[in-house]
């Protein structure tokens, strides 16, 4: 079956011609999947019998199932558990903001990177996501809630660099003025650092935000944490960053989870700011969820405003997230774990 929520309007125009259909049938048929979002070619009314039924025949729309639903007594944000066609489960978090509602969603059924604090990678990699199954995750949030989402964080489970094909046709689909017309200012993509992919990216200067997991200072420690390290360490990786902001002119995010005793002294921050001085850069500074196989505890709340505000001396712009969805395990990855039967962070914790 061809996965048509994955096709741009101009792959449509194609398998409409083969079907021996007029060129503006394509506007027709992505417009009901994506502005209107029809679940079925039974609902495209304005095109022939014949032509939905040789559709339907062809062609599969995809569909998630919400097979859980937590929201947060203490703030709104809405988390969901997704069934996707073939039985695998995702997982995307609605966050309330008074600019707005921001989704978080995932890019792949687990992850490959291995990173020892992330509770994505434990349960293993199953497959990366369609374009269409990462852009059904915005979507079915819009339609359930019946809310507008007003900007998207790609910063739930899997590494979307890994998943680069889908994550650009995702990417195009969701700008569309055909459809949902979310401008790329608005999304943010996060990394654990996959450098020649943060090249091309740049190449394609498409204006999303980039933000670049880093957590460490040292390759030594980052090596540790995150074995993409060991492919590129911490000099290559800020000099693609480097290369990214001189072609797109945007400004870069970078995540520190703070690990009580790991990463988070004085001389730490001090080495943070001397790394990324003079940078177009903001610092987000995330007490680290605690992660059961990692024995990592989060930083005192003294330490996380001291390293804060040791980076801010330096000039580096630097916030400390804050905590939303406390009661709901609403960091990426957790629910996901629970239903393989893993154990989740009790406190687990989004921290936007
Ligand atoms: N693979 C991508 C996106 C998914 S992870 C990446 O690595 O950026 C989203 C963010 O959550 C990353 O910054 C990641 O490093 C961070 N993260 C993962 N586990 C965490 C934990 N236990 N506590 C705090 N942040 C965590």
């Amino acid at each position: 079956m061809i996965d048509i929520k994955s096709m741009t309007i101009g792959e449509l125009e194609k398998l409409l011609a083969d079907l021996g259909q007029p060129k503006f049938r394509a506007k027709q048929v992505f417009q009901w999947l994506h502005q209107k979002q029809a679940l079925s070619f039974d609902e495209m009314s304005n095109l022939p019998a014949a032509l939905r039924k040789e559709l339907a025949g062809h062609a599969a729309i995809t569909a998630l199932e919400i097979e859980r639903k937590l929201v947060s007594q203490l703030d709104g944000t809405v988390k969901y558990l997704y069934r996707l066609p073939d039985g695998e489960h995702i997982e995307s978090v609605m966050m309330r903001y008074e600019h707005g509602n921001s989704l978080c969603i995932s890019s792949q059924v687990g992850c490959k990177m291995g990173c020892a604090f992330c509770a994505s990678t434990k349960a293993g990699f199953v497959r990366s996501l369609t374009a269409s199954e990462i852009l059904e995750q915005v979507y079915m949030a819009g339609r359930d809630t019946g809310e507008k989402i007003s900007s998207i964080v790609m910063m739930g489970i899997g590494e979307p660099l890994d998943n680069y094909e889908n994550v650009l046709r995702f990417l195009e689909l969701v700008a569309s003025p055909e459809g949902l017309n979310l401008s790329h200012r608005h999304i943010s993509l996060s990394t654990c650092g996959v450098v020649d992919k943060i090249y091309d990216l740049a190449e394609r200067n498409l204006q999303l935000t980039l933000s670049i997991s880093l957590h460490a200072t040292t390759d030594g420690a980052r090596s540790e944490m995150m074995p993409i390290n060991r492919r590129w360490g911490i000099s290559e990786l800020l000099e693609a960053c480097r290369y990214y902001t001189g072609k797109t002119h945007r400004r870069i995010s970078y995540e520190y989870a703070l690990i009580a005793g790991v990463n988070d002294s004085r001389a730490q921050a001090l080495e943070l700011a001397a790394l990324l001085k003079g940078t177009l850069c903001h610092v987000n500074l995330i007490p680290v969820n605690y992660v059961k196989e990692a024995g990592y505890e989060k930083s005192p709340k003294e330490r996380v405003y001291a390293f804060q505000k040791a980076l801010n001396d330096k000039g580096v712009n630097a916030t400390v997230r804050r905590t939303l969805g406390a009661d709901i395990s609403a960091a990426c990855g957790q629910l996901r774990r629970e239903t393989e039967g893993l154990q989740p962070d009790p406190e687990g914790s989004v921290s936007i």
